[in-house]
């Protein structure tokens, strides 16, 4: 698998251009019917604490079954919501729906899971976006250190005085912010230093060629102790190997995600997991 690190599963369809085209702009028509036609669904892949093995959190993961061409990965539909400006309105029903889901799991198992949605860089620049929050949180009673914000360090890098400003309003809600993908965009540090962000994720594409490639075993020991250094934690991605398992510990990684530990599935299935760990542990 090593050599797909970092790649995402191969385009479905890619003939012409012109073949491209259109179904871009099929698509296009397609997502606009995509909420309303309730064809957008959510997953969740478990975020498990190295030192104690446990289910902390989990991430929600947008998923599109088209009524013709089955499901469609979000890294081809994400793109386009953005260009679009459609990833405002999905993005809300994605914050609403998974804050929904995580009361759900708290109210059932007793357990306060973190519940961690991936926002884009529209949604960030959005002027509503800390109203959306707030009612989002509010309407389902979530508490908000218990919804995750992942932003990508081009979202927190484009506009430096407008990103802290908003980010002094999500702080004040209360909601905890990570970077997603870390390594793989342009990070300024002293804004690292400045951005009152609780988590680093380490993009797979880092994760992926470990233990073997002494590279991006220096970039991964280096991302940990910057972290720590800045009181961070520090969360892996991509984690598919017991070998990559072992040596994130040793290394000291706080959280571990990927494909080792839990693809991303049902509700109903991480329910199951919560209540089966409770019942393993005690
Ligand atoms: P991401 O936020 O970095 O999410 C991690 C992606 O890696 C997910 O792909 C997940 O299924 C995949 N993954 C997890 N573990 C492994 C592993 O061990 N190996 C490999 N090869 N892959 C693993 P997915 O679900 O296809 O999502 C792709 C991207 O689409 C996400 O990357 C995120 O940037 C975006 N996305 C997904 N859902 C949403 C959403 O609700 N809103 C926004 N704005 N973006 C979303
Ligand atoms: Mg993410
Ligand atoms: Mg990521
Ligand atoms: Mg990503």
């Amino acid at each position: 698998h090593a050599k797909n690190c970092g790649k995402n599963n191969a385009k479905l369809y890619s003939s012409s251009l012109t073949m491209q085209i259109m179904s871009h702009v099929k698509l296009e028509v397609g997502l606009r019917k995509a909420l309303r036609n309730n064809e957008l669904f959510l997953l969740y892949q478990p975020q498990i604490d190295v030192p104690s093995a446990e289910i902390v959190g989990v991430e929600a993961l947008v998923r599109w079954r088209h009524p013709e061409r089955g499901l469609v990965s979000p890294t081809e539909f994400i793109p386009l919501a953005e260009e679009t400006g459609l990833i405002v309105p999905i993005g809300e029903w994605v914050l609403r729906t998974a804050c929904k889901q995580a009361r759900e799991w708290q109210r059932q198992t007793h357990r306060a899971v973190r519940m961690a949605v991936n926002l884009s860089a529209k949604q960030f620049k959005d002027e509503n976006l800390s109203q959306i929050v707030i009612s989002a949180l509010q309407e389902t009673g979530l508490e908000p250190r218990l919804l995750e914000l992942e932003l990508t360090e081009g979202t927190l890098m484009d506009d430096a005085k407008a990103t802290l400003a908003t980010l002094e309003q999500l702080r004040r809600i209360g909601v905890y912010l990570s970077i997603d993908d870390f390594g793989t965009g342009y990070s300024s540090m002293n804004y690292l230093k400045r951005f009152d962000v609780r988590a680093l994720k380490i993009d797979r594409s880092f994760i992926c060629g470990l233990p073997q490639d002494s590279e991006n075993a220096a970039i991964t020991r280096a991302i940990i102790a910057m972290a720590h250094g800045l009181k961070m934690v520090v969360v892996a991605e991509g984690v598919e190997t017991d070998e990559q398992l072992v040596l994130l510990q040793q290394y000291g990684c706080d959280l571990v995600q990927g494909y080792h530990l839990g693809h991303p599935v049902s509700a109903e299935s991480i329910m199951q997991q919560l209540v089966g760990e409770a019942v393993d542990v005690r």
